[in-house]
């Protein structure tokens, strides 16, 4: 049985992540700002504290895996409620937590997406983020709009995992991410009924390669994947699960 923890396990894709290793066996420690192990309010340097000390008083023995998962989509505002939950409460607890996962040798499945990688992403806000600037890079993104936020948010992440994998690594921690397409939860319900992002939302859903848009249980078994230790040889990987949009939209950028 392994040891597990995550954020943003009490719906949608980390519900569905965190009902997968229990029916496996594993202990899995959730935090979330309801129905949790540990309630905490990711938003504030204060609840990620309070996220990491609820994880470590449960975790004594070390981890070996963490799933950062908590989000919020582009239809959220404050902006700034975004970049503090997508990008820093991410970045806070894996750092949070790294001793934990070295103590195992044990592995970080950021969640990622299919946004980070299309067009239109404010160079200047994925520069604030990567310096770890929080109070600039929120009040440059409540200036801009909300795909910059979120698109940003998730790209900042992707290079921050990418940037740190050799180090980590070199430590003992494998860093990775999962980069879903559009998935039915609570998150896209929200963006489905926005009236900005609506009609372009169900575009998208319907331009979907394979079809549909994903059953969360489909991304949550390629992060299972990634969090077993058949898959120990991966380390910087941005795996996409998105039914084949990535591909679509930049067939030759590999
Ligand atoms: P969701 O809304 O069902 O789940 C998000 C979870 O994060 C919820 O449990 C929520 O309570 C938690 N959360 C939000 N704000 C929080 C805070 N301040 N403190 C603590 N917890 C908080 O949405 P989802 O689609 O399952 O999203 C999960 C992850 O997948 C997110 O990081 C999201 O960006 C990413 N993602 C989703 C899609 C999609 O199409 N649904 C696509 C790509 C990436």
């Amino acid at each position: 049985m392994a040891v597990y923890a995550m954020t943003g396990g009490a719906t949608g894709i980390g519900a569905a992540v965190k009902t997968r290793l229990r029916e496996e066996g594993h202990e899995v420690i959730v935090v979330d700002i309801h129905d949790a192990d540990v309630i905490a309010d990711l938003s504030t340097p204060e609840g990620r504290a309070l996220a990491v000390a609820g994880i470590r008083e449960r975790a004594p023995g070390g981890l070996d895996g963490f799933v950062p998962c908590a989000g919020l989509g582009p239809y959220v505002e404050p902006l700034s409620r975004i970049c503090q939950v997508n990008y820093f409460a991410a970045v806070a607890t894996t750092e949070g937590v790294k001793d934990l996962l070295a103590q195992r040798r044990g592995c970080v499945v950021m969640i990622s997406s299919n946004s980070a990688s299309m067009p239109g992403y404010d160079p200047q806000f994925i520069e604030l983020l990567l310096a770890g600037d929080e109070a600039a890079a929120c009040a440059l993104i409540d200036t801009l709009d909300g795909q910059t936020a979120y698109g940003g948010s998730k790209l900042g992440l992707t290079r921050w995992m990418r940037r740190n994998s050799t180090a980590w690594a070199q430590a003992g921690v494998r860093l990775n991410a999962v980069a879903p397409g559009i998935t039915r939860t609570a998150l896209t319900d929200g963006v489905y009924q926005d009236p900005r992002f609506g009609q372009i939302m169900k575009e998208f859903g319907d331009s979907v390669p394979t079809g549909s848009i994903a059953r969360p249980e489909q991304i949550a078994s390629a992060v299972c994947y990634l969090l077993r230790p058949e898959a120990d040889f991966f380390c910087g990987a941005v795996l996409f699960v998105d039914g084949g949009h990535d591909a679509m939209l930049r067939p030759d950028q590999f």
